[in-house]
């Protein structure tokens, strides 16, 4: 191990104005926070204190970076199936019958659809590939959902082929294209109409009077919601099994469900009166928010659909509606916590930020090909040294990839040991949702892979992409 820099000491440590709080002491420098870590994520004891490092299922970080190589996802099986169960019994009242759907946006590989039908919920889908992995996997059809504002002839067919259990229909478009192709087939395709219920909500905040200006949903307000209900109504091809709504992604705010829950009934309330139809199912999408620090604070699944239950049922009873089945799509809430990213460090660049503060630029082997989201939303993460313990003193420190954007950063202040060298591992938390969904090939960077770890074994589930993969597509070569 180097020596530790000169320089001041835990405790006497002040951040720039904007950043986080430094660190106490070289135990909360990597302290690895339940909620954010995987469940089964520990740092190791026993041997001496610069050599521990963390494990996953009992599985030794460093030694997967050595045998898979780095950027890494590394996936918790365990973390994953808990989860989803954790949702399926929070839903599990046979007073108020529910559904969930893992949102398979979030990530999907055919071995991930198969635990999300092991743990008994559905599957939503938004795009042709994303139902071809489902299928691959033998997850069953009718367990499976198909979203999205504009599926293609070729995706709806291959739906109506193998027989999705239900369309949640986006446009007027959609519902004559899907009506005709349905009734081509001779069959019923079960549909709930995506409602744009004015609520629009983030993280930490909602707006409940948000202008509809965006590209999902028919909108409540101005009339396009009860107008599909009127066209599906008369269409022989489709059965109105529903009204859906979701309302936005890692939100804390419980009000805004509630809103969205409210307005949802109402609406399924007019269509009783217009039409003596009552709908049979509630959707009130997914967004549940996760804990990415150690300030979040999420509700557990649990909460979630006691709050939801008895709202849905307060506002049912007070119009005279049945009780519908109510059906929640959580993503992020099951995936995002299962995974952490394994990068290794390859340079450390002090930048002095004046007033006596300096700033370590730690370069990593991957960046916004592997994890876009701190470039497209601001979004924050929590990272930790997993090759060693160190207890240099912590240096504020912004992780940054290896691409060519000064935009490329992966965790924007953090405080990491002042030691940080070339060759040490860093692990990013809680990048199981929209990190490999959405990783790219930007700089012609092959995509790490994804391994599942548990019981102390690990499997590839997604391998490393390699530049043979990348040049094969290439139309110039002979
Ligand atoms: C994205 C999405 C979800 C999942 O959102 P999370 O934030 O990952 O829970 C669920 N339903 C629909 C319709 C979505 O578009």
């Amino acid at each position: 191990m180097r020596a530790h820099p000169a320089g001041p000491r835990f405790g006497e440590i002040l951040a720039p104005a904007g950043a986080p709080a430094a660190p106490v002491d070289a135990e909360a420098m990597h302290a690895l926070a339940p909620g954010v870590w995987p469940s089964t994520a520990v740092r190791q004891g026993g041997e001496a204190l610069t050599q521990r490092a963390v494990t996953i299922a009992g599985v030794d970080l460093r030694d997967l970076a050595e045998e898979y190589g780095t950027p890494l996802y590394v996936l918790d099986e365990a973390d994953f199936r808990q989860r989803a169960a954790a949702f399926r019994d929070a839903y599990d009242d046979p007073e108020a019958p529910a559904d969930v759907f893992y949102a398979g946006k979030a990530f999907l590989s055919t071995a991930v659809a198969r635990w999300v039908d092991e743990e008994g919920l559905g599957l939503d889908v938004c795009t042709g590939g994303e139902l071809l992995t489902a299928l691959q996997a033998g997850f069953p059809p009718g367990r499976i959902a198909f979203h999205g504002n504009n599926k293609s002839v070729a995706e709806l067919e291959l739906a109506l082929e193998h027989g999705v259990g239900r369309y949640v229909v986006d446009s007027f478009e959609e519902i004559v294209r899907l009506a005709a192709l349905a009734a081509e087939r001779g069959v019923v395709a079960q549909v709930l109409v995506r409602v744009t219920v004015g609520v629009e909500a983030h993280t930490h905040e909602f707006i409940a009077t948000a202008h509809e200006d965006q590209k999902f949903g028919f909108s409540l307000a101005g009339g396009q919601a009860e107008e599909a209900v009127r066209r599906i109504l008369k269409l022989p091809s489709l059965h109105l099994l529903g009204l859906h709504s979701h309302i936005g992604s890692q939100i804390f705010d419980t009000a805004a469900f509630e809103v969205s829950a409210h307005r949802l009934v109402e609406l399924a309330g007019r269509v009783r009166d217009e039409h003596g139809v009552e709908v049979a199912e509630l959707d009130l999408g997914g967004g549940m928010g996760i804990a990415y620090g150690d300030d979040d604070d999420p509700m557990t699944a649990k909460e979630m659909a006691e709050l939801l239950r008895g709202i849905v049922r307060r506002e049912c009873t007070a119009l005279g509606l049945r009780l519908p089945r109510i059906a929640v799509e959580p993503g992020r809430a099951i995936v995002g916590p299962s995974t952490v990213t394994v990068y290794e460090v390859g340079t450390v660049k002090p930048v002095d930020l004046g007033h006596g503060h300096t700033r370590h630029y730690v370069s990593v082997d991957g960046g916004m090909s592997d994890n876009i989201r701190t470039a497209l939303y601001d979004a924050e993460y929590t990272v930790r040294l997993v090759s060693r313990v160190s207890e240099a003193a912590p240096v504020l420190s912004r992780v940054v990839g290896k691409h060519c954007e000064s935009g490329d950063i992966v965790v924007r202040d953090c405080w990491l040991p002042g030691d940080l060298a070339p060759g040490d591992l860093l692990a990013v938390a809680a990048t199981g949702a929209y990190c490999r969904a959405m990783a790219s090939n930007y700089n012609h960077t092959p995509r790490p892979p994804v391994v599942a770890v548990r019981d102390g074994a690990s499997r590839v589930l997604l391998r490393r992409e390699t530049p043979d993969d990348l040049l094969a597509l290439d139309a110039g070569l002979g």
